[in-house]
This record gives structure tokens, sequence and C-alpha cells, in this order.
């Protein structure tokens, strides 16, 4: 090579191992994410997963003792300024709005909704009372009805776009035994999803789904009657459970909170850029394997 051809390609190569060095900007620096359920479980481990790439989180909850509970532990890891928390039912319409206009005040706007509150209560349908259905219903449905409506109401106000993420289950696609209010609640946060990608995607609002396996691991859903219920549909205990949910899947592994998060992660971030109305299924194989 001649000697100035040399010197340069070794300039550049010098230059472009500076670049590696560098640290490289966090993919959620500077945005903003309302986290519904985020006082346990999924939640939690969704908003830990956002604030290590540089988002700031608003935990929102009806349970205010694990809220006071998650935000210390996340605020010790984060520092005071990226965490807030705002004690809400999803069910009350005056509650969800008044959670967005706090949250909007704390950080100047919202850029993420994860909405993820969630319950998980069913039995046979000869035994699901009216009660147990409009439960499912009102917290899973329509819950995730207002707490999307108004991101949606936010997000045309800022003009910038937005990513909703619903953290909906395998469930709503797939029937499982003696669950069908909890099934038929979860179809219908799929479907709407589905609809608010349609709606959103002029004004760059992108609407993703996740769907967890069972993730009986981290998650409180698995430490009350839902573990009961599904203990005694199958015949088995929580061992039992988690071993016939490994079993079943392709990959035979178990999918823990951090799992979800990731896939809430990739929505949440420019990675999903060109992605809106999408299904992923975090399930190690199991939607699939389950319905050959
Ligand atoms: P979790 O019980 O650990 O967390 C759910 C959170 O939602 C709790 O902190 C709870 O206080 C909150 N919540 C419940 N009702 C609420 C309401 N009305 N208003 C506001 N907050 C409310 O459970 P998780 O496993 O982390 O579940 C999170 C989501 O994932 C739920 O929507 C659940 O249906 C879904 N999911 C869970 C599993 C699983 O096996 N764990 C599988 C598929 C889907």
């Amino acid at each position: 090579l001649p000697e100035q051809e040399a010197f340069d390609i070794e300039y550049w190569l010098l230059e472009e191992a500076k670049l590696q060095r560098m640290p490289k900007p966090k993919a959620l620096a500077g945005r903003v994410a309302l986290v519904t359920g985020g006082a346990g479980g999924i939640g939690a481990a969704t908003a830990e997963r956002f604030l290590k790439d540089g988002a700031c989180v608003v935990l929102a909850d009806i349970d205010e003792a694990a809220l006071l509970q998650t935000a210390d532990d996340l605020t010790a890891r984060h520092g005071k300024d990226v965490v807030r928390k705002v004690q809400m039912n999803v069910t009350s319409e005056e509650q969800v709005i008044a959670a967005y206009a706090d949250a909007a005040v704390e950080f100047g706007g919202i850029d993420i909704l994860v909405s993820n509150a969630g319950i998980a209560s069913s039995a046979p349908v000869e035994e699901t009372s009216l009660a147990l259905w409009n439960k499912n219903m009102d917290i899973l449905s329509t819950g995730y009805f207002l707490v999307s409506r108004e991101a949606f109401r936010l997000f045309r106000t800022q003009d910038i776009g937005g990513s909703v993420i619903f953290i909906a289950s395998k469930n709503g696609l797939a029937a499982s035994p003696n669950a069908s209010a909890y099934c038929t609640a979860k179809a219908a946060e799929i479907h709407l999803a589905r609809c608010l990608a349609l709606e959103g995607a002029e004004a760059g609002i992108r609407v993703n789904v996740v769907n967890p396996d069972a993730v009986l691991r981290g998650s409180r859903i698995w430490e009350g009657e839902w573990l009961d219920q599904r203990a005694s549909t199958y015949r088995t205990d929580k061992e039992g459970l988690e071993e016939m949910y490994r079993q079943r899947s392709m990959l035979k592994r178990a999918v823990l909170p951090d799992d979800i998060a990731e896939g809430a992660y990739f929505f949440a971030s420019d990675l999903s850029a060109k992605s809106t109305g999408n299904i992923l299924n975090v399930d190690a194989g199991n939607v699939q394997a389950f319905t050959r």
C-alpha cells in the first residue's frame, strides 16, 4: 500500500477501536414507562429490566404494601430520580385517569405502557358464578382497556408515538381446562391489542402482546387460589405442575419473570420499531407443542 493509504487505514482502525470502547447509549434512555401490576412478579421484573436500560418507571398497583416494598428496592438499586409509584385499581376509571395525570406530571410524560396487572381465578364452567366471570372480565379485559385508552389519549397529545405492551397469556390463544373465564378474558386482551395496533399505527403508537406460559417462580398468582385450582385440575402439587409445564414445552425449560421482561423490553425499545399488532409467546415452545 502507498504510505499515505496505510496511514489512513491505521488511523481509522484506531478511531473505530476508540468508538468500541465508548459506553453505548442506553436503549430506553429518556423514556418513561408506566407498569401496571408493577409491585411484583412479571411487572417488577419488567420495571427492573427497563431501569437497567435507562428508562424512568412508574409502578402502578392496587397493593399498597407490595408497591412500597418494590419501589424501595428498585430505588435502592437505580436511584430515587427514576422510580415513582402510584396506587390504583385498574378497574376504576377515576383512579386510572388520576394515575396518568400524576405520572405525567412526575416525569413530564409517558412513552411506554406495560399493561400487566392481573389475577388468575377460574373454575369449571358449571361452577363459575357470574361474580367470578365478571371479576376476570373487569380486571383483565376492562382493566386493559382503561389503561390503554388513557395511554392513547396521552400519546396523542404528546404527538411522539408510543409503545403499549400487553402481558396477556398463552391461555388467551389456547384453551386450558377449568379456566374458561380467565382464558376468555385473556383472549379479549389479545384482540383488543390487535384493534388498538390498527388505530394507533398512523400516530406511531405501537401495540404488541407478550404471552407468558405458566411462570410459577416469582409470581404471587401461584401462591393463592390459582395454585389450588391448577393443582386439583391436574391432580398434582406446585412442583408437579412446574415439571408438567416444563415437560410440555419444546425446550423443556421453565419460564421465569425475567424471560417475560425481555419480551416486554423488545417491544418497548426501537428493536421492534417495525412491529405492531404482534404476539410474542414466551413459553419455551409450549403453545405450538400443545396445539399440535
Ligand atoms: P403477580 O400476582 O405476581 O402480579 C400481579 C400484580 O397485579 C400484583 O402486584 C397485583 O397486586 C396487581 N393487581 C391485581 N389486581 C389489580 C388491580 N385490580 N389493579 C391494579 N393492580 C392489580 O402475578 P404475575 O404472574 O406477575 O402476573 C402478571 C400478569 O401476567 C397478569 O396479567 C397475569 O394474568 C399474566 N400471566 C401470568 C402467568 C403466570 O403463570 N404467572 C401466566 C400467563 C399470564
